[in-house]
């Protein structure tokens, strides 16, 4: 067993045998494309807006663990929320897997502290949210971790 094993808490793990809003969305109005090939991660992401709220919200992909449980996590803490909301979301998940300091609200998203001691599965855990994050500002075209600071 080695540290790694940490990192697979029961959340993660929980989200991989039962990924959540996993397959294509029918009526998506918007699709990104999420590459992380420093670990082969690829993740799309699916989503409906209305106006300014994300409606629906699907992923599929392939890749680790880490990625797929951290897309499928996405997905249930982005469904309802506006573009702005989202990017907090974001701030606050992007601050857990960097510095592994937990948020003072419970959250799942903490479930991913122990990705800080891991640098190269930072992209693993963000991949996801990088997909949705560029599938709300509307500009559909792939997008790759290599391509973010982090
Ligand atoms: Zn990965």
């Amino acid at each position: 067993m080695s540290d790694l094993t940490e990192l697979y808490q029961q959340v993660i793990l929980d989200h991989n045998r039962r990924p959540r809003n996993r397959g294509k969305l029918p009526t998506a109005n918007r699709v990104a494309h999420g590459d992380n090939p420093t670990c082969g991660d690829q993740c799309n992401v699916y989503l409906r807006l209305e106006g300014d709220r994300i409606a629906e919200i699907s992923f599929d992909g392939s890749g680790c663990a880490i990625s797929q449980a951290s897309a499928s996590l996405m997905t249930t803490q982005l469904k309802g929320k506006t573009a702005g909301e989202a990017n907090k979301l974001y701030a606050d998940f992007h601050e857990i897997v960097t510095s592994g300091r937990e948020p003072e609200e419970i959250s799942d998203l903490a479930a991913f502290a122990g990705v800080h001691a891991f640098p190269a599965r930072i992209k693993c855990a963000t991949l996801g949210w990088h997909a949705a994050l560029e599938a709300l500002k509307g500009e559909p075209h792939t997008t790759t971790t290599e391509s973010h600071n982090d």
